[in-house]
């Protein structure tokens, strides 16, 4: 049996029941079978990919905060510190009821590459907990913040582990979490990314991930001899990545006609209003009901069980920002039945293998998350080194850097992909540009 399906099935009778990592691990070995093949001995002798899927360290634990009943409730919270060898442990913090260990585990092994590919000095990890901070009042998120930092203060540090945001961590939940923080270490330290202007945030960071997957799809579709000027964009999800995706594409020439929530869904033929859309997710955290209300020109879809209606939709550019496994085949079929050209994920792993084949095999341009999203984890980063500087860039300083990170991040793929002889798979690319540089310095220091 060869080495990579032999690591594969030893995840899989390791880590039963978790089946988003197996998904993780089997797409990023399968892309690199041909470059694991051609050092099989090396890396068999050294366990390399034994060690790849397997975390350096899982942190499971208690967090119990008390809600505005005086009831107390109790949590999950995670850290997985996946693999440190180009740098500190780097990646999200999500706050969502589906949470456990397998989703976080899929989601770090993923940051891996993702950081790999960005360029800079930053290692993978992941983290969350299964609380909802849907419906909760700012006293109750306040209060599990508090809980879910005093427990993983300990383990983390501006240079040994940073965490940022993610679904359900926003400006808001990082600003709770850095207070205690503070409070238990007494350190002013860069220990967590996404922070507020006023005490060490990074300006364009909330812009980040959304703006630099529009720059890294433009410079795909440049390569490719089309322009997204003028192009149907469509977009799921209406958060963080979603929303700066959609002001960027716009500011690119092009029209974005959906956006979607976890119940429903929003079309909009005249293009989505952006100011709108923060107003109403950004501002009033509210659902997306509040926005066709008060846009004449929006159609608002209720979610109905099983059923994805933003990928039926007219387009010729696809952005799926919202969650894991939102693309499945029956969406990639319509896509390419209605004309679409191009996906480029927002969001971590939303299109399933299946679908990804269906799209590559019907040559539509396929951009996966952990190149096409890593604008945000590359802002954190530029965050991290203006902390140490104790300097703050200006908005166009940090802008152009990401822009610049974006192109080079589609390029080394390009390459990558080219070199090992399968052009235009930027799956393949991406694993085989990330895998390389963290398997080069996992080998130069030794067994750890
Ligand atoms: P937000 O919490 O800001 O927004 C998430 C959006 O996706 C919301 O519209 C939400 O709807 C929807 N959504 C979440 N879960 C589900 C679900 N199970 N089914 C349907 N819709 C769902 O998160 P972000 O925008 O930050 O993150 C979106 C994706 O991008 C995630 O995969 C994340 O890992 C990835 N990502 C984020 C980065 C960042 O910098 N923020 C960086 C790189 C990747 P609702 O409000 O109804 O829950």
């Amino acid at each position: 049996m060869s080495y990579v399906d032999e690591v594969y099935d030893l995840v899989v009778a390791k880590n039963p029941a978790q089946p988003e990592f197996h998904q993780a691990v089997k797409e990023v070995l399968e892309s690199l079978r041909v470059v694991i093949e051609a050092n099989e001995e090396q890396y068999r002798k050294d366990a390399l990919l034994e060690r790849l899927v397997t975390p350096e360290r899982q942190l499971l634990f208690r967090v119990p905060w008390v809600d505005d009943k005086g009831q107390v409730q109790v949590n999950n919270g995670f850290r997985v510190q996946f693999n440190s060898a180009i740098g500190p442990y780097k990646g999200g913090l999500r706050l969502h009821p589906s949470v456990n260990l397998g989703i976080i585990k899929f989601l770090g092994f993923e940051q891996i590459f993702k950081n790999s590919l960005t360029g800079l000095p930053i290692g993978g990890g992941k983290g969350g907990s299964d609380f909802d901070p849907k419906g909760k009042s700012d006293r109750e998120v306040m209060a599990f913040c508090q809980s879910f930092m005093t427990e993983l203060h300990k383990y983390i540090g501006a240079d040994t582990d940073v965490p940022a945001g993610d679904i359900g961590t926003g400006g808001r939940e990082i600003g709770y979490m850095y207070g205690q923080y503070k409070r238990l270490t007494g350190l002013y330290e860069g220990v967590l990314t996404g922070k507020g202007l006023t005490y060490g945030g990074s300006l364009a960071r909330t812009e980040a991930t959304g703006y630099g997957l529009l720059y890294l799809t433009e410079e795909m579709l440049k390569c490719n001899g089309k322009d997204i000027a003028g192009k149907t964009v469509a977009i799921s999800g209406s958060g963080n990545v979603a929303i700066y995706a959609a002001q960027k594409a716009q500011q690119l020439g092009a029209k974005v006609v959906t956006v979607s929530d976890s119940t429903g869904w929003v079309y909009d033929p005249e293009g989505i209003d952006v100011d709108l859309l923060k107003e109403v997710k950004e501002v009033k955290r509210a659902r997306l009901t509040e926005y066709a209300a008060a846009r004449k020109s929006a159609e608002y879809h209720e979610k109905k069980n099983g059923e994805h209606g933003v990928w039926n939709v007219k387009c010729d550019v696809a952005l799926p920002c919202a969650t894991q496994n939102e693309l499945d085949l029956e969406d990639a079929k319509a896509l390419v039945a209605n004309g679409c050209f191009a996906v480029a994920e927002g969001a971590n792993m939303p299109t399933t293998m299946e679908a990804t084949e269906y799209l590559q095999a019907n040559g539509v341009l396929f951009c996966p998350g952990k190149a096409a999203n890593a604008g945000g984890v590359a802002t954190s980063a530029l965050e991290m080194s203006q902390n140490s500087e104790r300097l703050s860039w200006t908005f166009e300083e940090v802008d152009s850097k990401l822009k610049s990170i974006m192109v080079n991040i589609f390029h080394n793929l390009d390459d990558a992909a080219k070199k090992y002889g399968m052009a235009g798979n930027y799956v393949a690319g991406a694993n085989i540009a990330g895998f390389l540089k963290v398997a080069e310095a996992m080998t130069a220091q030794g067994i750890v």
